[in-house]
């Protein structure tokens, strides 16, 4: 392989929630612009090392990392093990996610903590670690011209409401501002914060909407493009905000989303 048309190499990465979905798709796709991984999971060490595997198979590096991203010191823990392992962290995808569904007048203060906890709180967690190690570094131009990049896993949700869904909703509303705040606050010191916003991707959280023809069909009502997003589109995504392609871009939200905020309702109501 060409590492020089590589653009991540000699970089460290933190993925969560990397061992199914998105964030593998991220974990590998970092994987193969030269990023060293670290795949982050909560639960189940077989499906990480699963992920690892395939990166090293690729030709990759990188370890598993088990935390659970709403634990300050399980997050604090990774941290400082991924800068004693590889010496630093150059970019980090807060991609740990999930939802429970419930109508709004049934939700239980636990279903609306426990996606809280871990969609907002685990960004803001991993973000404040992260930013402590950029600022601590600072600029390293061999690798980077930023002295660090965040990317935030939000979801076209952090704008389109979502009845039965208001925890959720609000934790990506929550994302947004969370990441356009801290992208003003440490622009000036060269750290890039940007989100993703993925509409409805092919993984595990949306099983549902997309495993019979009759969902997948009804799915693609909302989806201009016609197909459902696969973990690879925001691969790309996410390769191109960590990189210094985007070096000038801070504080978006990036949708990669198949045209659903395109009000597709009105596809053909002219
Ligand atoms: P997924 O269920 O495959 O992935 C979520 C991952 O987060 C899992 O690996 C899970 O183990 C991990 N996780 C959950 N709680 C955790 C915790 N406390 N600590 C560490 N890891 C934890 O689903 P996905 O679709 O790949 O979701 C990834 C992200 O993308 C989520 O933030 C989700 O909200 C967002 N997203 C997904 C879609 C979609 O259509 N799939 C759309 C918009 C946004």
């Amino acid at each position: 392989m060409n590492t020089k048309s590589r653009r991540l190499t000699g970089q460290v990465a933190i993925v969560t929630g990397a061992s199914s979905g998105i964030g593998a798709g991220v974990a590998k796709a970092m994987a193969a612009e030269g990023a060293v991984v670290v795949v982050n999971y909560s639960s189940s060490a077989g499906k990480a090392e699963k992920i690892l595997n395939e990166i090293k198979q690729a030709g990759g590096e990188g370890i598993i990392f088990k935390a659970d991203v709403s634990k300050e010191k399980e997050v604090i823990d990774m941290f400082q093990t991924t800068i004693k392992e590889y010496g630093t962290v150059d970019i980090v995808v807060n991609n740990a996610g999930l939802q429970k569904d419930a109508k709004f007048h049934e939700m239980t203060l636990e279903e609306w903590n426990h996606v809280i906890d871990i969609n907002l709180t685990g960004q803001f967690l991993c973000s404040r670690e992260a930013i402590k190690e950029f600022l601590k570094r600072g600029i390293v131009p061999e690798r980077s011209k930023s002295a660090g990049k965040i990317i935030c896993m939000s979801s076209v949700h952090e704008v389109i409401p979502w009845a039965g869904h208001a925890n959720y909703s609000a934790s990506k509303g929550g994302v947004m501002m969370l990441m356009k705040s801290i992208a003003q606050e440490y622009a000036p010191l060269k750290i890039r914060i940007n989100s993703i916003g993925p509409g409805a991707i092919r993984t595990p959280i949306n099983y549902a909407a997309w495993q019979t023809p009759e969902a997948y069909n009804q799915l693609l009502k909302l989806i201009p493009a016609k197909r459902i997003g696969e973990p690879e589109d925001i691969g790309g995504a996410a390769v191109w905000l960590a990189s210094d392609e985007s070096e000038y871009v801070n504080g978006i939200t990036l949708f990669v989303d198949g045209g659903m905020l395109l009000y597709p309702g009105f596809e053909d109501n002219g």
